[in-house]
């Protein structure tokens, strides 16, 4: 993959990120516009990223295009009322509540837990989200209370 702007050879987590054109101010500032990323769970293992604009995206969704009502995309979700019925009899184990709302973004969380799966640290997942997505605005007490807190699911 290069960049669309310049030619310069991209990242491949970049690259992966569906970006077509790299870090540089000049290539940013003629790309970045209309553009934005969404991170979508396709299944319990494995994350996608697509980028596209937030109205496609949208129509896909409502066609049922992503299959899961709970997509990350905010379309068709549901309370999370009918998940928190936890069965109350099953003494010992530790039931699994919904946590109360997040100080953080799902697409923040879906980008650390991402570069966390690839076995970065705190300090190495900034450095990439600030280069990859600068516009998350990921910092490392941030990185650190999303990977203390049980995935959302
Ligand atoms: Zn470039």
């Amino acid at each position: 993959m290069t960049c669309i702007e310049c030619g310069d050879e991209l990242v491949s987590e970049r690259a992966e990120l569906g970006y077509q054109y790299c870090t540089k101010k000049r290539c940013q500032a003629k790309h970045h516009r209309g553009l934005a990323i969404t991170a979508i769970g396709v299944n319990k293992s494995a994350d996608t990223f697509i980028v596209g604009a937030q109205e496609e995206i949208r129509k896909r969704a409502e066609a049922g295009e992503f299959g899961k009502k709970d997509s990350g995309l905010g379309i068709g979700y549901r309370s999370p009322q009918a998940a928190a019925e936890v069965p109350s009899g099953s003494s010992g184990s530790v039931s699994r509540k919904i946590p109360a709302r997040r100080p953080w973004t799902r697409e923040q969380e879906k980008v650390v837990r991402l570069y966390n799966g690839m076995g970065l640290t705190p300090r190495q997942i900034v450095e990439r989200a600030r280069e990859n997505t600068p516009k998350l605005g990921i910092t490392e007490s941030l990185v650190t209370k999303i990977m203390c807190s049980p995935p959302a699911r």
